[in-house]
This record gives C-alpha cells, sequence and structure tokens, in this order.
C-alpha cells in the first residue's frame, strides 16, 4: 500500500534522512523504533507532505505521493495523522472535532456525520464524552479521540506518531489496546513508538533507525528478540 523508496530529507545542512526504503502493505502495522532525533517523526511527516522530500519517491496505491503536480489536500484525505499530543482542536467538543473533516473536506451531511463520530466513540468508549471539550478528557481518552478523529474520513493509511509517550503510565495500555483494535480491523497502521512491548506483540514490521537510515528491519520477532546489528543491540538494551 505504501511504498517508499529512496527518501532523502535535510534540513539546511543537516541529513536527517538517507535513502529510506520502506513498504507497508495493506492491513500491516509497521513500527519506526529508534533514539530521539533518528528521524521517525521527519518520515512520517514527509508520508503526510507536511515536509516535501528532497529525493526518492512515496507511492500510496497507485498514486505517487511526492509527484510535484499533486495536490497535497487530496493525497493528504486518504491518510490520517494523530501525533503525540495536542491532537484535538480545544474550542470543539468531541463530537464536532471527529465531524469537522468528514463534513467540510468530504461533504458528509451533519445527521450521518455524527451518527458514524458516535458509532466511533462508542468504539472507544468515550460514548459519553460526544459534548465535552477536550481538556475534560484524560489524557489516554484524548489520544482515543484524536484516533478517533483519525478515522472519521476513513483513511486507507494511519500515521501515528508516539501517540502514548505524553500519557501517564496507567493510559497508555488503553491506548495501545485501541491500536490493537485497528489492526484487527484490518488497518494499515505506520507508527513511530517507544513502546518495545507493544511492537513486539502487534507490529508485523519493525524498522530501527538512526541517524536518518533504516539500520536494521524485519519481522518483530527477528529484530526486538534477535537483532543482527549492533547499533539496534545497543538500543534494545538501552531502552528494554
Ligand atoms: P524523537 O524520538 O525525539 O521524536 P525523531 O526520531 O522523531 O525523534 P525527528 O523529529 O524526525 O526525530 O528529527 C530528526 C532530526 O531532524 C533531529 O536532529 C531534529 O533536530 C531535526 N529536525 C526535525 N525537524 C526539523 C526542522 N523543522 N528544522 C530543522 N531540523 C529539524
Ligand atoms: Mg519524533
Amino acid at each position: 500500500l505504501l511504498r517508499i523508496r529512496g527518501v532523502r530529507k535535510q534540513y539546511g545542512s543537516r541529513l536527517v534522512l538517507r535513502s529510506i526504503d520502506l513498504d507497508v502493505a495493506e492491513h500491516q502495522v509497521v513500527c519506526l523504533i529508534g533514539g530521539s532525533g533518528s528521524g521517525k517523526s521527519t518520515l512520517l511527516r514527509c508520508v503526510d507532505l507536511l515536509e516535501v522530500v528532497d529525493d526518492g519517491t512515496i507511492h500510496l496505491g497507485d498514486s505517487e505521493l511526492t509527484d510535484p503536480r499533486l495536490d497535497p489536500d487530496t493525497a493528504r484525505r486518504r491518510i490520517g495523522i494523530v501525533f503525540q499530543a495536542y491532537n484535538l482542536f480545544p474550542h470543539l467538543s468531541v463530537l464536532d472535532n471527529i465531524t469537522l473533516a468528514p463534513r467540510r473536506a468530504h461533504g458528509v451531511p451533519r445527521k450521518r456525520a455524527e451518527e458514524e463520530a458516535r458509532e466511533l466513540l462508542s468504539r472507544f468508549g468515550l460514548a459519553d464524552k460526544a459534548k465535552e471539550h477536550p481538556d475534560r478528557l484524560s489524557g489516554g481518552q484524548q489520544q482515543r479521540a484524536a484516533i478517533a478523529r483519525a478515522l472519521a474520513t476513513r483513511p486507507e493509511l494511519l500515521l501515528f506518531d508516539e501517540i502514548t509517550s505524553a500519557l501517564d503510565p496507567e493510559l497508555v495500555g488503553e491506548v495501545l489496546d485501541v491500536v490493537e483494535d485497528l489492526k484487527q480491523g484490518g488497518l494499515t497502521i505506520l507508527m513511530a513508538t517507544h513502546e518495545m512491548g507493544f511492537a513486539r506483540h502487534v507490529a508485523d514490521q519493525v524498522c530501527f533507525l538512526e541517524n536518518g537510515v533504516i539500520v536494521e528491519q524485519g519481522s518483530a520477532q527477528d529484530v526486538l528478540t534477535a537483532p543482527r546489528e549492533q547499533a539496534t543491540q545497543r538500543f534494545l538494551a538501552r531502552v528494554l
């Protein structure tokens, strides 16, 4: 579904991604791991066209996202993204947060958008929060609502950037449960995470980045339990 080839990105003279090749097949969960500054967020931002790549191509299905003639807004509608924190619009209710994009960008009538939003909310255990503003929700509830919002436009691909790292430890599980649920439902997810236990349990593929290079990629079992590269071994020794 997603095919990344030879992607390079630099900020000024600083090379942040060097020749990244990565495939995400339909229905797969691929986890990006690696130390701070290794380029995980930058890669996700390139896929969501929030950054322009300096070299290389990114395809989503049959369309080339990196084609300069492509309208980024149209392409972005096929992708849902959730960040570490501050995802929701604070001045809107949870329900309005979720229905905004379907109504504005996809022309879904309000009634149907709200019905679908309420379905998503009950699926994520948030049925009673529809009319609340985000600041009345716990961090875990906010992230679940943010995932619901990303799903409301029925994206083909979901990008999650450290969606649990701003949460208190006891709230991490409820958000990761939602991600696992999405995988069971057949969604395709590319996510940066520090949760190695989760990656081992749920990821079909794990990619370890260091200094903008994918040093090692393979099954979660191979990369996390029996890494071949010393850099991966060192990283895992540090975080596990
Ligand atoms: P973390 O685990 O801390 O989130 P990361 O793997 O997501 O790290 P990135 O955020 O992708 O790392 O950053 C990679 C490098 O790019 C870092 O050295 C960072 O300082 C640099 N960088 C990121 N965004 C910009 C920017 N807008 N301008 C300049 N440099 C940037
Ligand atoms: Mg990051």
